[in-house]
């Protein structure tokens, strides 16, 4: 059962990115549980029109639209169609991510690039897009899901650690610029996320590991998305908020990270 009241998004339209599969699909199925229209952008409308057929059958309103992130034009034509459908776009969600493992002496220029362009230009793309045409006037709240990298190096992530920590950078300098339009901006840093591709990979290896045991589930990851979208986070602006089940600051659970 949820600890949110059951309206808390009545009224409210979302929008979050790569909502059709993982942590964005729990996301966006947890926001249309409690009110929120919801819609969701990726690049394969397959995979969309699955997942919206999904959160239609649990009673949720929702439009599912094919979209690059990398492309700022096609994000422009997204945001201008929620808003068109439903007069308005009050929370977004940047939670679209492309990432695998790999040591740095394997990355190519182009392995790298394409993270960065995924996760740091896909998340400006998006905010500026929502910005523009939306939250320039009306406000919101932005939420970026990022990672509990920019403190630490992190083997094998080189190329996700250096995005999610632009990420986290941008995060701090949207609330201070946007802070006075009433547009809050904050970061959620999941730690490893069971059923996920990435951490389903991993797990095997990882549970017989010191430390292991420090995952968490996609809908705490949600909840504190929701925490941040509500009122009562209306105070809460620049934030990364770890939800890690405390890995980060335990140095013995951070040895499951090691690779
Ligand atoms: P996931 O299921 O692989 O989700 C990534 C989503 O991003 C997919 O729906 C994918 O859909 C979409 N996407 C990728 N490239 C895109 C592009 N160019 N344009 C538009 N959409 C694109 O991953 P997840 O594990 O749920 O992760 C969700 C978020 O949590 C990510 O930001 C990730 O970095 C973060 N995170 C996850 C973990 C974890 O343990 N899983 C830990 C820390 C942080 P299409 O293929 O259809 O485009």
């Amino acid at each position: 059962m949820s600890v949110f009241c059951q309206g808390l998004f009545e009224g409210k339209v979302v929008l979050v990115t790569g909502g059709g599969t993982g942590i964005g699909n729990v996301i966006a199925r947890t926001f249309g549980e409690h009110g929120a229209k919801v819609a969701i952008a990726s690049r394969k409308q397959v995979v969309l029109d699955a997942a919206k057929e999904e959160l239609k059958a649990n009673g949720i309103e929702c439009i599912a639209i094919a979209c690059d992130i990398r492309k700022p034009e096609m994000v422009a034509l997204v945001v201008n169609e929620i808003i068109a459908v439903w007069g308005s776009l009050d929370v977004l969600v940047n939670n679209a991510a492309g990432n695998f493992p790999a040591r740095i002496e394997d990355l190519s220029a182009n392995a790298f690039k394409t993270v960065i362009d995924i996760d740091l230009q896909g998340t400006f793309n998006v905010s500026k897009a929502a910005f523009d045409a939306w939250m320039k006037e009306n406000g919101g709240a932005i939420i970026n899901i990022t990672a509990p990298y920019e403190n630490f190096g992190v083997a094998w992530q080189a190329h996700a650690a250096a995005a999610k920590a632009g990420v986290v950078s941008f995060t701090r300098s949207a609330a201070v610029e946007w802070r006075p339009l009433g547009i809050r901006v904050n970061g959620v840093a999941p730690g490893g996320v069971l059923q996920t591709e990435g951490i389903d990979r991993l797990q095997e290896s990882l549970t017989n590991k010191p430390g292991a045991g420090v995952y968490v589930e996609a809908g705490d990851i949600a909840s504190a998305v929701l925490f941040l979208a509500s009122d009562a986070a209306r105070c809460i602006t620049g934030e990364n908020l770890y939800v890690d089940g405390g890995a980060t600051v335990d140095m013995t659970k951070m040895a499951a990270y090691e690779s």
